[in-house]
Order: structure tokens, then sequence, then C-alpha cells
């Protein structure tokens, strides 16, 4: 058995049916390629997932090459919008570089763009960076929700093993108005605790996981309005494709097992998770004038 759903990303063997109605890919990271796997064209990638119905996307780039990538990309492919940011991982490499501010500078420059729509992701990270980090990552944090707040940009969060201190640094700085857990994986406890303060919540394909039944007992416990939905591509592949390369023309196998958790019907949840997401980061250039790239 092959390891990867798509052998080549971009280019499924068995893509899933199409929604019945057309979705947005929340977050992917079309810059990354997994060690091992062949280089792949992002045309072809967003035409894979255009063929199932997800047809518009937030390019994540969250490094300065990512950053650079991301520019390009939104104004090559009408169908992506993007996100930028330092991840949290990546803000203590470049302070002990001493070159964090003037990587601060070229994000805020290039933030400024009318389809960056999206600061992000960054966040806290406590499994990958140690303990010496936690500071300077903090601060890292802060500039960032500065930053979305200052451009009047959606803010993207990754918080991994530091849901305590993501919540509490948010109310200290006072979140933006458009604030979305991405790959949301707290429990049924904080997903409450993020609705109350207006926080959206977008599920990857952890949610499919067997394990991670408090994942989906968060789910149920949202209200519709504040879900969304999105691959984190090429990582996290919703089951029965666990471990292989994800991509964004699989998003529709989270939607249905999204949907069947939430026990409502698959166009109900599309129209949610379409509508929501016009809603965080303003209408996609694809979608107006209803051609592709
Ligand atoms: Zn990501």
């Amino acid at each position: 058995m092959t390891p990867h759903a798509s052998g080549q990303r971009g280019l499924p063997e068995t893509a899933p049916d199409p929604l019945p109605i057309d979705v947005v890919d929340n977050h992917v990271h079309l810059d990354i390629t997994r060690e091992g796997d062949e280089p792949f064209d992002v045309a072809d990638a967003i035409k894979a997932a255009r063929a199932v119905g997800v047809t518009r996307l937030v390019q994540v780039g969250c490094d300065l090459d990512g950053i650079r990538f991301t520019m390009d990309a939104i104004e090559a492919h009408d169908e992506l919008v993007g996100g930028i940011a330092l991840h949290p991982n990546e803000v203590p490499r470049l302070a002990a570089a001493g070159r964090l501010d003037e990587a601060y500078a070229e994000v805020e420059r290039c933030a400024v763009h009318d389809r960056i729509r999206v600061i992000g992701e960054t966040g806290l990270d406590y499994f990958r960076t140690g303990p010496e980090g936690v500071a300077v990552q903090q601060d890292g944090f802060r500039w960032h929700i500065d930053l979305a707040k200052r451009l009047g940009k959606a803010l993207q969060i990754h918080d991994r093993d530091a849901h305590a201190d993501v919540l509490r640094i948010l109310e200290e700085e006072g979140a933006p108005e458009h604030t979305v857990l991405h790959c949301f994986s707290g429990d049924l406890t904080m997903a409450r605790e993020c609705v109350e303060r207006g926080y959206y919540l977008s599920f990857a394909g952890t949610v499919t996981f067997k394990n991670a039944r408090g994942l989906r007992d968060a789910l149920t416990a949202i209200p519709l309005d504040r879900v969304l939905v999105e691959t984190d591509a090429p990582y996290l592949a919703p089951a029965p494709h666990r471990g292989a390369t994800n991509a964004s023309f699989l998003v529709p196998v989270t939607i249905r097992a999204m949907a069947a958790v939430l026990n409502i019907d698959v166009p109900a949840l599309c129209r949610a998770v379409s509508d929501n997401s016009e809603r965080v980061y303003g209408p996609w250039g694809a979608e107006r004038n209803g051609q592709s790239a």
C-alpha cells in the first residue's frame, strides 16, 4: 500500500465526490513539500481542489521564504488569499540569529497587500520550542496580534500545548475582530471559552482521527456560525488517509465527517463554512468573477 493518498500532491489518484456547495480551505501550505514527496505544481493542486468544490484557499506562509512564495502565489491565482507571519517556532530562531527585526519589517511591508487577509499562523508552540524560547515566542505573538489589529486583518493562531497562555495573551492584548484558532486542538471547555470571546474554530483532519473524541465533542458544542475547515496540508490528512500527504482536494472527506458528527446535512455545513470564511477573510476575487486563474 502506498503511503500517499495522491501519489503526487495536487494530482489525486482517487478524489472524493465533489461537495454540493463550494467551500474554503482555511489554511494550507502550498509552499511546503513534505520530505520524500515529489515537488508539485500549485496550479494543479488548485485545480484538483476546485474539481471537488474547494474553490477558495487561504495560503499560509510562515517563514521568510514562505512569505515570498505567498506574495507571488496570491498574484498568480485568484483562488488564493494569503496569510503571513513568522511561525512561533521561527521567531526564536530568527532572534538567535539577530535577524528578527528585519524579518518583522518584511512581514509588515508585505502584510499591507489587499489580498493578504490574515496575520498567521502566529501563537505559541511549547512542543517544538523549549523553555528557553518561551519569552521571545510570547513577545512575537504579541507583536503579531498588534499588527493584525493595526492593519485590520484576521488573526490565525497556532497553539501547540499552550492553551492557557494563548488565551491569556489574547485577553491581555485584546484579540482582533476576527480571530481563528487554526487546527483547533482544545477540549470542550476551551471551545466554549473561545466562542464566548467571539473567536472562530478551524477544524483540520485531526477531527476525523479515532482518538479525537474530545475534539468532536468540542465541535458539537459550538454554534455553526463559528466553524471553519482546513487541511493544514501537506500535514494532517483526514482518516482514512491519516499519515498520507494532505492536500486541499481532501477537504470533502473532513467536511463529510464533521457533518456526521454534527448530525446535519452536508450542504448546510458547506454553506456555513463558506459564509463564515468570507465573513472572516472577505470575498475572494475568484468567486466574484467566476473564473479560474
Ligand atoms: Zn499550518
